[in-house]
């Protein structure tokens, strides 16, 4: 940091969810000084099917990261008759429960060194060799957020604020949002249910898809993908193979959803901004990357930062994205067409296939 131009610090990551927090390891580990701007307070939950895949392991074990849950060992793909599944190669995924991996996380970005400031970011302003980041502060007033406004700069910002990315609107980034009818949604919720499987189970039903993701020894999470205002116990009593178990079980978190899932972007950089993780655009969570995705670019956009070059982090982020953007992309596709049914049929028949894609969404 250079307090001398009046930075507050090297690099200021707004949002710390898992990418940003990632982003600011990346930084630590590089010799930034980073500040996390980030409005809740730990451990922070999230509609999410928690299912790390091989590739997000390792990129947490890279970080110093390892957090507790149930292993996954593949995924499996069933209907009401028909099921099918791919097993990992050497390296296992594991089912992580949002609030283990937000605190593992983040005790491992304190212990870098990264600092955090709990506020939220209402203004950016790139300029040429800064940028200006508007904070309101998260006070005791009735709306949770005083009026108290201040402004801190960095030569560099990540933005990794989520699905929603209020600094991706505020710089123009946002490309226009799909017809209300084809959008999808998440919500998820958590039973108290020794898991049964150490696979990722995804029940397809008519209209919707369902997650079952084992999160640790007397845990199980189940996420439903579907359109606006899905039911969620009528969904899960509809698929046979779920109606007994987890429909049965109690549940023991509340419902959290997130959506529209589909999120585009017409540019990940503005300036001396670089947007990372969902902020930067999202297809689905259909083929569960979301995270492994978001660790791999918080990884090359520090390392762009570092090298004073922010286009290569737009390089980097088409490639680290290609696989995510056009097979998930062509699956959801599938799932929103006639040909829904035939899926699984489908993967049942082409096992070498189903196994191929699952090994290249994995990775
Ligand atoms: C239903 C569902 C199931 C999923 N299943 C999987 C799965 O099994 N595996 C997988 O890898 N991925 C999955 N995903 C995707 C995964 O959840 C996301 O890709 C991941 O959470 C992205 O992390 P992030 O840090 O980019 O965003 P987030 O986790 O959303 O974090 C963003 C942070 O930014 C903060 N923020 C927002 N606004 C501001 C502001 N103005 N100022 C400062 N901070 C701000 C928020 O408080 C938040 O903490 C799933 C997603 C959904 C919806």
């Amino acid at each position: 940091m250079n307090p001398a131009l009046g930075f507050d610090a090297d690099l200021i990551v707004v949002g710390g969810g898992p990418v940003g927090l990632a982003a600011a390891i990346e930084g630590r580990e590089a010799g930034l000084d980073v500040v996390i701007v980030e409005p809740r307070d730990g451990p922070i939950d999230k509609a999410c099917g928690e299912g790390l895949m091989p590739g997000a392991l390792a990129a947490l074990h890279r970080l110093g990261v390892d957090p507790s849950g149930h292993e996954i060992a593949g995924i499996a793909y069933l209907d009401a008759t028909r099921l099918v599944e791919h097993r990992f190669g050497e390296s296992a995924g594991r089912g992580v429960r949002r609030t283990v991996l937000h605190a593992a996380l983040l005790e491992r970005a304190l212990d870098a060194g990264a600092r955090v400031e709990r506020a939220k970011v209402v203004g950016v302003e790139s300029e040429p060799d800064r940028v200006s980041v508007r904070l309101a502060a998260v006070g005791s007033s009735a709306d949770g957020i005083d009026a108290n406004l201040r402004t801190v700069s960095a030569p560099w910002v990540i933005a990794a604020d989520g699905l929603h990315s209020p600094v991706r609107r505020l710089l123009d980034l946002e490309r226009p949002a799909q017809r209300d009818s084809r959008r999808r949604y998440g919500i998820r919720r958590h039973y108290a249910l020794k898991p049964w499987t150490d696979l990722v189970e995804v029940h397809w039903s008519g209209e919707v898809e369902a997650y079952v993701t084992p999160v640790d020894d007397r845990t199980v999470g189940v996420a439903l993908l579907g359109p606006r205002r899905t039911d969620l116990d009528a969904a899960l009593a509809s698929i046979p193979r779920l109606a007994e178990r987890p429909a049965a079980a109690p549940a023991i978190t509340p419902l959290r959803g997130a959506g529209p899932l589909l999120q585009r972007t017409s540019a990940r950089t503005a300036g001396r901004v670089l947007l990372v993780g969902d902020a930067s655009g999202y297809v689905d969570a259909l083929t569960g990357e979301g995270l492994r995705v978001g660790f791999a670019q918080a990884r090359s956009a520090v390392a762009a930062i570092v090298a004073g070059r922010p286009a290569r982090y737009e390089r980097a982020w088409r490639s680290e994205t290609r696989d995510f953007r056009m097979l998930t992309s062509g699956l959801v596709a599938a799932a929103r067409s006639p040909l829904r049914h035939r899926i699984v049929p489908v993967a049942v028949a082409a096992p070498r296939l189903f196994g191929a894609i699952v090994d290249r969404l994995a990775r």
